[in-house]
């Protein structure tokens, strides 16, 4: 049987407490070793259940090429529950995954944690400090201090090669002055990737009523120039890597290649079908366990124009852009090539040969650009 590469996902809905602006789907909860135990049978009945409903689905058997534990807070969980869950997945699937990555928050970690994570055979971590200033701690309410945060950069530095820090600026007081320090202690560690996302006001996270310290370009031109005078380039809209340390998992979403989801609230796209898990753990473990079936709601078949409009939504995130001959070739679509040309004056994309992608001005208006571009898709 033939295989196909797939980029597959771990959602870990749990956290030690819910942030203000976050909107991924999470429990304020420690779970008990039980749970973790529950959890993880759910997670091999789905598992189960998934290399039928795909390998029927694709033709093909699978190959996991990338994992990737999100939540939530997967550095909560144990690594024992980790080694028993790639064994399972090693018993069911071509498990050969070249990059496996693991979030982790700072006040979950210590060096044993983060031994034992390193031996069941993560090599990527993602650690999501969020800030490097006390004020930018306490303003975003994190559950750690400054001091944890370096110590756990630190630990996690001394042990993982591959490491990312993840930032969120934007939050109300944060000037360019601090901003700058930030990326200064940051570097001091060395990481090879780096991710800053906008605070985005979620409409309904209780961070609605804060407004952000605009003018956001500015901080955008900051980062970008920073981060690329010390060698790192921005390789999407929110992501900076050393050369050859982009996240390939990612990469499989931008470049609208398969993945499948596991656990609740997560997302799967394989051949022409995209489907979600609900958002909700009890229900997610019910639907397994007790009614044995997938929890796949909504099941959405997928038309070539869905496919097409993604590519461009996607690839534009992306610094090398989308390719105008993919699109046409693969999806059987093209773009406007009179908006593209007044886009260009605008100085929000630029084109070499058959690529288009946004200008370093134009990724701030990534939503408005792909909008007009979806509007005028022609079929070829
Ligand atoms: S720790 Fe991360 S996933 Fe959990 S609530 Fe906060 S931002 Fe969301």
């Amino acid at each position: 049987m033939a295989f196909i590469r797939v980029a597959l996902y771990l959602h870990v809905p749990f956290c030690v407490k819910k942030c203000p602006y976050c909107d991924f789907y999470s429990l304020p909860h420690v779970p008990s070793e039980e749970e973790e135990k529950t959890y993880l049978h759910a997670l091999k009945t789905e598992v189960l259940y998934l290399k039928d409903f795909v390998e029927k689905l694709s033709g093909t058997e699978i190959k996991i090429t990338t994992f990737y534990a999100g939540g939530g807070t997967p550095s909560l969980l144990s690594h024992g529950f980790y080694q028993e869950l790639f064994e399972f997945l090693s018993s069911q699937f071509k498990f050969t995954p070249v990059e496996l990555t693991l979030e982790a928050n700072p006040d979950t970690l210590t060096p044993e944690k983060i031994k034992g994570f390193l031996k069941t055979g993560f090599n990527r971590l993602s650690l999501g400090v969020q800030s490097l200033s006390k004020k930018g701690l306490k303003t975003l309410q994190r559950t750690y201090n400054l001091k944890t945060a370096l110590k756990a950069l630190e630990t996690a530095a001394s042990l993982f090669p591959n490491l990312s820090i993840d930032f969120i600026f934007g939050w109300k007081g944060q000037g360019l002055k601090t901003l700058e320090e930030e990326i200064k202690k940051a570097l001091s560690f060395s990481p090879t990737h780096l991710s800053f996302y906008e605070l985005t006001l979620e409409h309904e996270t209780p961070f609605s009523a804060f407004s952000p310290n605009k003018p956001v370009e500015l901080f955008y031109q900051f980062i970008e120039h920073t981060l690329e005078s010390q060698g790192y380039l921005r390789y999407e809209i929110s992501n900076y890597a050393r050369p050859g340390f982009e996240c390939k998992h990612n990469l499989f979403y931008w470049e609208v290649k398969p993945y499948v989801g596991l656990g609740p609230s997560a997302v799967s796209r394989m051949a022409n079908l995209r489907w979600q898990n609900p958002k909700d753990l009890k229900i997610y473990i019910e639907t397994l366990l007790t009614e044995k079936k997938l929890p796949l709601t909504p099941l959405e078949l997928l038309k070539p124009l869905d496919f097409a409009k993604e590519y461009v939504f996607m690839g534009l995130r992306l610094k090398k852009g989308i390719n105008l001959r993919n699109l046409t070739a693969k999806f059987g679509y093209y773009l406007d090539p009179w908006l593209l040309k007044n886009l260009i004056e605008k100085g929000l994309i630029e084109r070499k040969g058959n690529r288009v992608s946004l200008t370093s001005h134009g990724t701030l208006f990534h939503n408005q650009v792909v909008k007009l571009l979806w509007e005028t898709l022609g079929k070829d």
